[in-house]
């Protein structure tokens, strides 16, 4: 059996029609940058965002570097993040000329520790960006707490987690993107409504943030040819509004399948004995709902695993092999290893499974049981 890790064939092959109908709209228009697409798009996804405005650009790093400028961070502020998050977080603060500082994840969920965030503040700290890794939020009450008592700015990284809610139960319930003051979210082909080529919008409560960015993406331009401020050009094309718009009807269908794979998979380790052989399953925070962008586990022998099951035929992905303070572009930030270790524990033992919605019972009982094969045949 072969179990790709992510197959957007089959789900193009579902939605086929849709699809092209969509995309044939926007060539007999021909209209390609911005307009009714990208707006009806923006609309889409702040509501569903629980956010009063969505600003769409041109991906997903582009929103987070997009949200620091408008909120005039830069050279000489510092903004702390987790090392343990793909690069585009801490690049982006990067490229504003501000500092990325980072504190260790906690372990279980794999999102920034609140608990480590205090220690770190400085007169130079303008904001603190979470990253709702694999589709869980990060634990927003403490952080947004600290953020309020230092003053800082909260952006929150949700782009693995388009439609998670933090503690979903309380009222008024909390959706990602809308949880802190500005959010962040990427329409890459692997993310949960993913676009065909990059893509990506900032959501807000805000007004004022939300004009600041709709200049920014062009260029600073308050009318066409007169700069109030010098931005760049990053706007969303109305191709990928049109494939998302068509996509979007199928998300929450989507994210349930991913949850109930989930599930399954929970189901399936528990039956084969999974503590016994180290394997540790994602953890949920109480009360979360998580759209597990990524269904990551823990395992020792992760790499000769992963060689194991791409030998059966089962894909599979590490995210993240190095975490971000041990990279070579950041040598100058006097980082060492043993800095942040359960950043660099989990860069080690952790393995992503198929998760899309397309993939089926049998596929996941293939893969458990190939994993479970694994460790009868080269541990025990
Ligand atoms: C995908 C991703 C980004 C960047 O999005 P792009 O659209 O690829 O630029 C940023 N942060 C995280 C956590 C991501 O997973």
């Amino acid at each position: 059996m072969k179990v790709q890790f992510l197959d957007l064939k089959a789900q193009y092959s579902k939605i086929k029609k849709d699809i092209d109908q969509a995309v044939a709209e926007v060539i007999s228009e021909q209209h390609f940058i911005l307009g009714p697409k990208v707006e009806a798009l923006e609309e889409t996804i702040a509501a569903y965002s629980s956010a009063r405005y969505g600003i769409g650009v041109a991906s997903g790093s582009d929103a987070l570097a997009l949200s620091l400028l408008a909120l005039g961070i830069g050279s000489g502020d510092e903004v702390i993040t987790t090392p343990f998050t793909f690069f585009a977080t801490a690049g982006s603060v990067s490229k504003v000329g501000a500092k990325p500082v980072f504190v260790d994840i906690d372990p279980k969920t794999y999102n920034l520790d609140p608990g480590q965030i205090e220690e770190r503040i400085t007169s130079a700290t303008k904001a603190v960006m979470p990253v709702h890794l694999f589709g869980q939020c990060a634990d927003m009450e403490p952080i947004n707490d600290l953020a309020r008592r230092h003053n800082l700015w909260i952006i929150e990284d949700a782009a693995q987690a388009i439609g998670s809610d933090y503690k979903k139960d309380s009222a008024p319930s909390q959706r990602a993107g809308s949880i802190g003051d500005v959010g962040c979210f990427s329409f890459y082909p692997s993310k949960n409504l993913g676009g065909f080529g990059d893509g990506g919008m900032v959501t807000t409560n805000d007004d004022e943030l939300a004009q600041r960015l709709k200049l920014l993406r062009v260029h600073g331009a308050s009318s066409k040819y007169y700069y109030q401020s010098i931005g760049v050009n990053s706007r969303l094309d109305a191709l990928q509004a049109a494939v998302l718009l068509a996509k979007f009807r199928y998300l929450e269908e989507w994210t349930d399948k991913r949850r109930e794979n989930a599930a399954y998979y929970n189901q399936l380790f528990e039956e084969s004995a999974h503590q016994t052989l180290g394997i540790e399953l994602p953890s949920v925070q109480y009360n979360n709902r998580h759209i597990y962008n990524q269904y990551v586990i823990r395992v020792p022998q992760r790499d000769e695993i992963r060689e194991f099951l791409t030998h059966e035929g089962i894909g599979t992905d590490v995210y993240y092999p190095l975490p971000l303070h041990l990279q070579g572009c950041y040598r100058d930030l006097g980082y060492k290893e043993g800095d942040f270790p359960h950043a660099e524990k989990a860069a080690q033992d952790t393995l992503a499974l198929p998760i899309y919605p397309e993939l089926t019972g049998e596929q996941q009982e293939y893969v458990v049981s190939k994993v479970a094969e694994f460790f009868r045949t080269f541990i025990v």
